[in-house]
């Protein structure tokens, strides 16, 4: 097991800057997922804690040692790709067998150690097949059990379910963070999709344009977005622009006084999550809004309600599809109000 450390990392390909300036330490047997939208450098990082890609400047220790120049297969770290990547013309157990081959195994306990892995993803009875007569699901397991065979002290993983339907999705990504835990795997997880980042992560890391935006548990970055970015990446959020003119009173642009708790002299933002709002046809709470509904999505669990002010801006509200709610509040075009607590609102001070 292992503690990774990374030190103001930065990677440049020619004039465009992928990774600026990351530092982040990775606790032992810790499971942390590098989120953020296409581009931001999430892979670029996880390729230069693996040695595929050299930084331009930074260093990375694995448990204190400097690894920043040992050559990727030194490096005891098993990478899991988006793309199985199995040798097609080898079978399962002879895909696991190849990299402990060459981290010079004697086949005795390269037999073993693939038993032992094929074990641990559950697919036993399929060593003598080759990747063409497995499904996606199948494959990526094998390509679980290949990384883990070396036992790596560091597991990475880059996008490694998003070949794969919903509901295999979120079984493997269930059993990924299973064998996780239960080997004490410090790893690393690059995803685009947020709510496996909120499902599997003892902490994410949020980036845009190469650089950390918040480091943080799940819950923390969620309830408490450091900025608008974060706010606006995680989740979905209902923003109102305007200006503090009393201790707890913000004035939107389009006229509306919001009631905030934690209104700062340089809020220039205020944000709500739509699943925090509640529809009545009377006032209710700290805030109130009258507005327009103009569309009503049916998502099953969640009903989301598309709101208009009489600043003619588009408010998002999401409501439980919970057993006695009340559907006279969104009916299209109905009049109704929008309600939240003063303590439900986010502060920003950038625009
Ligand atoms: P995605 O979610 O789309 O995989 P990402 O967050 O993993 O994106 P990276 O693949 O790390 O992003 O890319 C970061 C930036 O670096 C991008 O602008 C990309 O075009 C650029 N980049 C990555 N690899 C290279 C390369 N080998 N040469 C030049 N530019 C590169």
């Amino acid at each position: 097991m292992a503690k990774v450390s990374l030190v103001h990392l930065r990677k440049q390909f020619d004039s465009s800057v992928a990774v600026d300036d990351f530092s982040l330490e990775i606790e032992d047997g810790e499971l942390v997922t590098f989120l953020g939208p296409s581009g931001c450098g999430k892979t670029t990082t996880l390729r230069m804690i693996a040695g595929f890609v050299a930084p331009t400047h930074g260093k990375i220790l694995i448990d204190g040692e400097d690894v920043t120049q040992t050559r990727p297969h030194k490096r005891n770290t098993g990478m899991v790709f988006q793309r199985y990547a199995l040798f097609p013309h080898m079978t399962v157990a002879e895909n696991i067998a190849f990299g402990l081959e060459m981290h010079k195994v004697p086949p005795a306990a390269r037999k073993q150690r693939v038993a032992t892995v094929l074990d641990m993803v559950r697919m036993t009875g399929f060593k003598d097949r080759y990747p063409r007569q497995l499904s996606g699901g199948q494959q990526q397991r094998v390509a679980i059990a290949r990384a883990l065979a070396i036992q790596p002290q560091v597991f990475l993983l880059d996008e490694p379910l998003s070949n794969l339907d919903a509901r295999l999705r979120q079984a493997v990504r269930e059993e990924i963070r299973e064998l996780q835990q239960s080997l004490g795997l410090t790893t690393v997880f690059v995803t685009h999709d947020q709510e496996e980042a909120l499902a599997m992560s003892d902490r994410m890391v949020i980036m845009h344009k190469g650089t950390v935006q918040q480091v943080g548990k799940p819950s923390d970055v969620y309830e408490q977005p450091v900025n608008l970015l974060v706010a606006d990446f995680l989740g979905k959020m209902n923003f109102f622009r305007g200006r503090p003119i009393a201790d707890h009173a913000f004035l939107t642009a389009t006229g509306t006084v919001l009631s905030v708790a934690a209104l700062r002299a340089d809020t220039q933002c205020v944000g709500v999550r739509p699943e925090r709002m509640l529809l009545s046809s009377q006032p209710q709470l700290d805030n109130s809004i009258q507005v327009k509904v103009t569309s009503v999505a049916y998502l099953g669990p969640q009903i989301e309600v598309t709101l208009m002010d009489a600043g003619n801006e588009l408010i998002r509200c999401q409501l439980s599809n919970a057993a006695g709610i009340d559907t006279q509040v969104f009916q299209s075009g109905a009049e109704v109000f929008v309600n939240w607590r003063a303590d439900d609102n986010a502060v920003f001070c950038d625009s």
